[in-house]
């Protein structure tokens, strides 16, 4: 079960990120990045901001690689960045390092 699922009603969300007070959305350190939506992470999780950042400039499209999938939407990119484990997150990334590869392939 590697679909990742999940369902924060979005006033939990925004107590949550209230509580963690400007501090990394994962491990509450001092966060090195804000990514596109504001959420800070530190230097250890910022490849999770690059993920929402890269979603943002994307329109928050669908992405399905197996075994792993994001929905369309802001909600879900927002959701996995915060909530997917890591391994989730770093074959979600390196996806879309894939992606981005082939499309400067089209341009040359
Ligand atoms: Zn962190």
């Amino acid at each position: 079960m590697s679909h990742l699922n999940t369902n924060i009603p979005t006033e939990d969300m925004e107590d949550a990120l209230e509580a963690l007070d400007g501090l990394c959305t994962i491990c509450e350190a001092i966060p090195a990045i804000h990514d596109a939506k504001g959420l800070p992470w530190c230097s250890e999780h910022a490849y999770r901001g690059e993920f929402v950042n890269w979603g943002a400039k994307h329109g928050w499209l669908a992405l399905e690689l197996a075994p792993y999938a994001v929905a369309q939407g802001e909600w879900f990119w927002v959701n996995a960045a915060m909530l997917g484990d890591d391994e989730y997150v770093w074959q979600m990334l390196l996806a879309i390092e894939e992606i981005v590869y082939q499309e400067s392939e089209h341009v040359a």
